[in-house]
């Protein structure tokens, strides 16, 4: 059974909340007990195993919820001075329990701290606490959209960057990694920290890191020009008939915005819309409109029927792809539980996929790693307990198939670890970052 190591506390003493009020004025935090407890709670609710593990006293004394770069670079320093752990937060719809104060002390939502600064042709900037919602909307505004955005569409580009990894766009626009941020702004956790811009390699050590390696306080992110997307939705007798379809899909130019897949007990299961018939697979792409015959040639070809094309379902899709499918789903049976999954082997043997754990569903969403396009997903099932899945996971390994653990709130399932675990040695010596989540 996975081992679950609670940090060593960190508390913010009498002290340092003294020096916060005197330093930053009562309206940029708060010690209400309800307030701390909101925002010391993120979407790890959707893992049973996180939910039982999760400690009562994760919990931050102080809520700091800064307006400037100044404010948040005063905190730090305070918590330096003090000892006390800080943990960053955006909205808290990370799913691995990131955002969770571990050790206690100060949580630093980032969420005022929001608005485009600036955007030329390819990029956007903006202030961490910025929503995709609105990044995107400033975007369109220039003829551009954003090369890839999260699901979660009203969470912050700090969070995303700290704590997410792709979405919608990736199949054209790779991960968080390839390429999407070009610079970022940092705040270290040192006694008079100051923003330290970088970009290339030194930027990406900070992405998917937690909060582990300071504070981001703006980015520069990629976009793309503006497409006049459409969406398809299709059905299949199987998900391995569908998912040969989204590989015909996948050979459209332009690549498609996102294209996921349920299997017949999902799509039942979610139950989202008309075009998602009972008893069929659902297929759904987000696609230019300039290829909506080729995408239709292509489910025919495979056997398919294609229930609808709609215009205005593009946001539908996207609350239907990635950890989306897994929230929809518990709603329907609180009792689901998820699996990362990833790889060939995901779709074939489908069969032998699904044994490996009880009721087993599996959804699909295409992505680009690299130069390669290919699937990855979701494997709900009933949760049993948690040596069922973790034996699960364990058979899924031995069948070839990629499995990201979302049961852990230990970095390691995405990203180059060692260049964060490297920087953050630098850039918070007193590990007082998000204590807990990065392997020392
Ligand atoms: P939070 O959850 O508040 O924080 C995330 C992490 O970033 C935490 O570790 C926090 O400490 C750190 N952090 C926050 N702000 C900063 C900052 N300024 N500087 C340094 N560290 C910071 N992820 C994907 O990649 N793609 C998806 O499509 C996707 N879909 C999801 C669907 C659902 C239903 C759920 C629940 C989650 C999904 N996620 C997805 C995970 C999550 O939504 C993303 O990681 C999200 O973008 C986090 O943003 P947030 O503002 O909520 O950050």
């Amino acid at each position: 059974m996975h081992r679950i190591v609670l940090p060593e506390t960190r508390p913010a003493s009498v002290g340092c909340i003294e020096e916060l009020y005197a330093r930053l004025g009562a309206s940029q935090l708060t010690v209400d007990a309800d307030a701390c407890a909101a925002a010391s709670r993120d979407h790890a609710w959707m893992s049973p195993v996180l939910t039982a593990a999760m400690p009562e006293c994760a919990r931050a004394e102080v809520v700091v919820r800064p307006r400037t770069e100044d404010q948040r670079a005063v905190t730090l320093a305070i918590a330096y001075a003090h000892d006390v752990a800080v943990t960053a937060r955006g909205k808290g719809t990370g799913n691995y329990g990131q955002a969770v104060p571990l050790a206690q002390g100060i949580v630093v939502d980032t969420s005022r701290m929001e608005g485009v600064s600036d955007i030329g042709s390819g990029w956007i900037e903006a202030n961490t606490g910025t929503t995709f919602t609105r990044l995107e909307l400033a975007a369109r505004e220039t003829g551009q959209e954003l090369a890839i955005f999260p699901s979660t569409t009203g969470s912050t580009l700090g969070g995303f960057l700290a704590g997410g990894a792709g979405g919608t766009g990736s199949i054209e626009n790779g991960m968080l990694w390839d390429g999407y941020v070009s610079e970022l702004s940092l705040l270290p956790c040192w006694d008079a920290p100051e923003p330290q811009w970088m970009s290339g390699d030194a930027a990406r050590a900070h992405l998917h890191a937690y909060g582990t390696t300071g504070i981001i306080t703006s980015a520069r992110v990629k976009l793309v020009p503006a497409r006049r997307w459409t969406t398809v939705f299709a059905s299949f007798s199987s998900v391995g008939a569908a998912a040969a379809a989204g590989r015909l899909i996948l050979e459209c130019d332009p690549l498609p915005r996102n294209l996921s897949i349920d299997d017949v007990s999902l799509a039942a299961t979610l139950c989202a819309h008309r075009a998602m018939p009972s008893g069929r697979a659902s297929l759904r792409a987000i696609v230019a409109e300039s290829v909506v015959s080729d995408v239709e040639r292509a489910v025919l070809t495979m056997g398919g029927d294609v229930e609808a094309v709609l215009g205005e379902a593009v946001s539908l899709c996207v609350s239907l792809s990635y950890n989306h499918v897994t929230l929809r789903a518990k709603r329907v049976d609180p009792d689901i539980c998820h699996v990362q999954v990833a790889g060939p082997a995901t779709v074939e043997p489908y069969d032998e996929v699904c044994a490996v754990m009880p009721n087993a569903m599996l959804h699909l969403d295409a992505y680009a790693r690299g130069d390669t396009i290919g699937y990855g997903g979701l494997l709900l099932a009933s949760f049993v307990d948690e040596i069922t899945l973790r034996r699960g996971m364990d058979r899924l390994r031995e069948l070839g198939v990629q499995v990201v653990d979302p049961h852990t709130w230990v970095l390691g399932g995405h990203g180059p670890l060692d260049a964060v675990i490297e920087v953050a040695r630098t850039n918070d010596p007193k590990a007082l970052l998000n204590p807990g989540k990065l392997p020392r």
